[in-house]
């Protein structure tokens, strides 16, 4: 049966097929497409086990991108899963204080993001070609540091495509920062904005929705869309490690078939913790999900008291990922505890664009309690570094800290001892001098790559790919600054010169 996606913002009688929806990225009203009806898995829980990572994801997908044959899928997702990941089980699940740690950084650069962005531009590309496209792709990307290195290395010379990344200035790491200035590929290009991560994003979308701009583009054999995770083609990949960690849960005997469990999501942009939402409504038995934020807690204050308001300060954090105020997917679960209704979630996004504030109904918030929500600031997020470390000997990145430091809080505030799961977003190697910082080491404060032999010493892990090569290449871009106003110049300059 064919699904079909509508936008958040508009009328469902203007329903699209996945393929165009993963083209356009972002609904031409400003809204978010979603599936006019979320699927449910046509598979037992009992055979999970007997799934691979390719085959389960194979299962969930042609759920969701119906108007996608079986060989096409099958060809994408076998091109994305493959040697690429450093570990053929692609997302493995450890266990350390009794606590399942789902591992989602095996990737080629090192952030759960791989997941989702090694997919998408071969999802893309068979997209373009079932909708006649004979134009260009050009993805334009806001990233507060992953997404921008995942996007470019999973488009990196992907005939008729183009990539242009916008990373806030000073609000990356290192690591970060030089795996993009070391990005090759003559179709990928990267900006500094000098300006926050949600500056770089909202001008993003202005781009991404400025029809007269679009024209332009399109006069010289252009079309824009988006790999952040408001793209279909990003969010739905990310249901299929739900499943996944669950079918590890019983094959380890933590659990058997059909027993509830939590996981909790270091969360920014809110496009992990939402997969983990769908794939509850599909079918998995998911009692809580715990929205772990940093000290930018913009979504405790939601959850806990219904109020959105993104006019607070804004903090440079150990976890840069999820330093964000406006959380874009959250415009996905205010359209789904509207009942559905568009005209509910336009109102609440408009006044988030006027006020940069809503409030929901008491009503409407009980729907919520599908979630927790709770932070973790700067000193908790280290010492719960120490804390994993002194337990044995494992090394966790800032973003996995945030999370695991709320999952500890909720077993303990909650009297809930439903087995958890913390999904691991990110290596350490890819945020060394913080990592190190929560150990007490002194070379914590040596800028640049010492931290990572430091860590390498401390941690007795081996450097997975990304870090060999990034210290081994020779190849590296001038950092080009920008102001937030020259982001529309640099685009045009870069595809109309
Ligand atoms: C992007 C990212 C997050 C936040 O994920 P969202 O889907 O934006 O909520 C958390 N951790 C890491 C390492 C990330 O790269």
């Amino acid at each position: 049966m064919a699904l079909l996606y509508r936008s958040t913002r508009g009328s469902s009688s203007n329903a699209i097929p996945a393929s165009e929806a993963i083209l356009k990225g972002l609904s031409p009203d400003g809204g978010l497409y979603v599936p006019t009806e979320i699927p449910k898995i046509d598979f037992n829980l009992a055979e999970l086990t007997t799934f691979s990572y390719q085959e389960l994801a194979f299962r969930i997908l042609k759920l969701f991108y119906t108007d996608f044959s079986e060989i096409e899928l099958r060809n994408c997702i076998e091109k994305a899963y493959g040697s690429n990941f450093d570990i053929s089980t692609i997302a493995p699940l450890s266990f350390h204080d009794n606590t399942g740690y789902l591992e989602l950084f095996h990737g080629p650069t090192i952030a759960f993001k791989d997941i989702a962005l090694q997919l998408l531009p071969h999802l893309m590309t068979v997209a373009a070609k079932k909708n006649n496209s004979q134009k260009d792709i050009v993805i334009l990307t806001a990233t507060s540091g992953d997404t921008g290195k995942a996007a470019m290395e999973g488009f990196a010379d992907v005939d008729g495509t183009k990539i242009i990344v916008f990373y806030p200035q000073n609000g990356v790491s290192f690591i970060q920062e030089q795996q993009m200035l070391t990005q090759k590929g003559k179709n990928t290009f990267v900006f500094a904005v000098d300006g926050n991560f949600d500056i770089a994003q909202t001008n993003v979308k202005k781009l991404l929705n400025d029809p007269e701009l679009a024209s332009e583009l399109s006069s010289h054999g252009y079309q824009f869309s988006s790999a952040n995770s408001i793209n279909i083609g990003r969010l739905f990949p990310q249901v299929v490690y739900y499943f996944y960690a669950y079918a590890q849960m019983i094959q380890q005997k933590r659990i058997s078939t059909g027993t509830a469990i939590n996981f909790s999501v270091p969360t920014g942009n809110f496009g992990n913790i939402l997969a983990g939402y769908y794939a509850k409504k599909m079918g998995l038995p998911i009692n809580k999900l715990l929205c772990a934020s940093n000290k930018n807690n913009v979504l405790t204050d939601f959850f806990n008291e219904g109020v959105y308001d993104k006019n607070r300060p804004f903090y440079v954090t150990s976890s840069p990922s999820m330093d964000i105020l406006v959380s874009s997917n959250l415009e996905r679960l205010l359209f789904y505890i509207n009942n559905e209704s568009s005209k509910d979630t336009l109102q609440l996004m408009t006044q988030l664009n006027e006020k940069g504030k809503y409030i929901i109904s008491e009503e409407i918030r009980t729907s919520l309690n599908d979630f927790f929500a709770a932070y973790a600031d700067e000193n908790q997020t280290a010492a719960e570094i120490f804390r994993i470390y002194n337990l044995d000997g494992t090394v966790i990145d800032p973003h996995t800290a945030v999370a695991s430091y709320v999952a500890k809080l909720y077993s303990e505030e909650q009297a809930d001892s439903t087995p958890t799961i913390v999904v691991s977003t990110a290596s350490p190697y890819k945020f060394p001098q913080s990592v190190l910082i929560g150990l007490h080491d002194s070379s914590a404060f040596e800028p640049g790559f010492p931290a990572l032999q430091a860590l390498k010493k401390i941690s007795n892990l081996a450097f997975p790919n990304a870090i060999t090569q990034l210290l081994n290449t020779k190849y590296i871009r001038t950092k080009k600054i920008i102001s937030p106003v020259e982001m529309k110049k640099n685009v045009k300059n870069l595809l109309m010169k």
